[in-house]
């Protein structure tokens, strides 16, 4: 089940104690939302997130809802809710019948403007946005605001008016009537409503006023009922005024924000603007791009919700901002598919090996285990034949020092079949090698010779009579620099030239022929692999590595 034994954190600790007898939430079903804005796809970060909000519930055997926070009237794409739902379903999180829209409590987030506006606590100002800004005051200096002691009835009749569409953009606001001395500037008096004639995704024209996010977020957590409002720590200056919207309205509950650090990764970004740029640019493929670090191209790219949700968890939850390894992403999923990918063989850069002494017209099968790591996946044949594909680099004329794989009068091991023993290569006229000549040893049958003799180098092969081809890709980090996002750098500057490498002409084992969607294979010492999903057909395979087999991540 999601979220299972999900570790305690400080955010468990503030519900454990507000459960408690006396507690705010004494008798309480805890209540979670998960608030994206719908501009773009869900990313890791946001894994993060929605980990927090359903998996917190989850502990609590509370119930955690999707709310598409709407409430800004940009062209918003229904493609974009729709790809979040996909992507929260894929996580394997649920909201049942707990699907909401912001924009859907428009009017009620309207008539508590009016409350407060009765209640002398929000007046209508009409200072242009630069004349606020001049007027914020400094630390120690309080702002002005002019319009601030203007009669109740009169805020009032500008509000309804600024509803109808009487004035045009930014002509006026609607602002709290807090504390213009704070020392908190989110209280001097903040801007919770705006004139934008600009049409919604869902209202259309209905709306010529929007509420910001500090006054709107708040009342969407009341009116849903939600118990514990969990966030990014870039809303902690934000809290008090979150606090003061819902101590102001009569909104039906009391709902407490709780804040955490965000996830960020080294080699990435992770913001939907700068993503999308990537996007938009043609930097990448799309959105589902193999490299990009959103659920969709992690999920492409042959990422398992159990690795993303172990990530998750052991990353942990906390209030201190930390940068995670890109590379511990990778050790979560390496260790989840260990277990589950089939292992196959499978040649990326071929080169022809011909076994000289083995009749032409012959073939034999050869049993092999399918996952060593879980026995219970059983046995699949593979053929062999006279005329094989070998990796290229797996043969040298003239070996380096340490080198245990094909040269002239070399043995090496053609995993799980014969022991072979090189005996010369045929060159093109450029010099290059196109094909490499060996001998079989017909007492060595399963790859270890009768006589018990040390064969050093095992190297994996396909029967050319068998195999099938593919394209195959491979992928680097986007960025070259661990943190493209930080300081004067501009990201694009550092993006990596070489993070897709694609191979046209692989070899492939023909039990890959079956592969299907939800398939990880283990391409033996190449790597994780699968069938993208996008570009693949029955006639053209085209296999994505996940991730490589070499763990540089220290666990623990
Ligand atoms: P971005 O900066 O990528 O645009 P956002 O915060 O604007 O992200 P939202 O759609 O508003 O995106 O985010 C929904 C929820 O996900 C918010 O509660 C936000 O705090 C959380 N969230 C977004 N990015 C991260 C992250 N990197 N780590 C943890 N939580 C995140
Ligand atoms: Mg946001």
């Amino acid at each position: 089940m999601a979220g299972d034994g999900m570790n305690q954190n400080f955010i468990h600790d503030f519900i454990d104690e507000e459960l408690a007898p006396g507690g705010r939430c004494e008798g309480m079903q805890v209540h979670t939302r998960f608030p994206p804005e719908p501009n773009g796809y869900l990313h890791i970060g946001h894994a993060k997130a929605i980990y927090v909000d359903f998996g917190t519930a989850e502990k609590y055997l509370g119930i955690c809802n999707l709310r598409m926070d709407d409430t800004n009237p940009t062209k918003e794409d229904v493609t974009y809710v729709e790809a979040i739902q996909e992507d929260i379903k894929w996580l394997g999180y649920d909201w049942e019948d707990r699907f909401y829209f912001a924009s859907d409590y428009f009017e009620k987030m309207y008539q508590y403007a009016i409350e407060l506006i009765q209640k002398g606590l929000a007046y209508v100002c009409e200072l242009t946005p630069e004349q606020m800004k001049e007027m914020r005051g400094d630390v120690g200096k309080p702002a002005q605001s002019p319009y601030r002691d203007r009669p109740i009835e009169e805020s009032l009749e500008l509000f309804q008016k600024m509803r109808a569409g009487a004035f045009p953009d930014g002509a006026m606001t609607l602002r709290g009537k807090i504390d213009l001395a704070s020392g908190n500037f989110n209280m001097r008096d903040p801007v919770i409503y705006r004139i934008s004639h600009m049409e919604h995704h869902r209202t259309g024209k209905q709306w010529c006023i929007y509420p910001m996010y500090d006054y709107a977020h708040p009342l969407e957590d009341a009116i849903e009922n939600i118990t514990h409002s969990l966030c990014s720590l870039e809303f902690e200056d934000h809290r008090p005024l979150y606090d003061w919207v819902i101590a102001n309205v009569s909104a039906p509950s009391k709902p407490r924000q709780i804040e955490f650090a965000r996830l960020n990764i080294t080699y990435t970004v992770l913001s939907k603007r700068k993503l999308r740029q990537l996007v938009e640019e043609g930097k990448v493929s799309g959105w589902d791009d193999p490299r990009m670090p959103t659920l969709s191209g992690l999920r492409r790219r042959g990422y398992t919700p159990v690795s993303v949700r172990n990530f998750s968890e052991r990353i942990g939850v906390s209030k201190a901002t930390s940068t995670v390894e890109y590379g511990f992403l990778e050790h979560c999923l390496r260790e989840d598919l260990n277990l589950k990918a089939q292992r196959v063989m499978a040649v990326l850069s071929p080169v022809k090996l011909t076994i000289t002494n083995y009749p032409e017209d012959k073939q034999e099968t050869f049993s092999v285990e399918n996952n060593p790591n879980a026995p219970e996946d059983g046995f699949r044949t593979v053929t062999f034949s006279r005329d094989l594909f070998i990796e290229a680099d797996d043969f040298m004329e003239e070996p380096e020092k340490k080198y245990f794989r094909m040269f002239p009068g070399n043995e090496v091991r053609l995993k799980g079949s014969y022991v072979v023993k090189c005996t010369g290569c045929v060159k093109d006229v450029s010099g290059k090698v196109v094909e490499v000549l060996a001998e079989y040893d017909p007492d060595s049958k399963g790859g270890n010779p009768a006589d018990g003799r040390k064969v050093k180098g095992t190297i994996h092969w396909v029967d050319s009579k068998s195999c099938i081809n593919a394209e195959v890709r491979l992928y680097d980090n986007l960025f070259t620099d661990p943190n493209p996002d930080s300081g004067e750098k501009n990201f694009l500057d550092c993006l990596n030239p070489d993070s897709l490498k694609v191979l046209e002409n692989c070899k492939l084992e023909a039990s890959l022929k079956m592969a299907k969607r939800e398939d990880a294979f283990q391409f033996m010492r190449m790597g994780y692999f699968c069938l993208d999903l996008r570009n693949s057909t029955d006639e053209h395979l085209v296999f994505n590595r996940s991730v490589t087999l070499k763990d540089s991540f220290n666990a623990k």
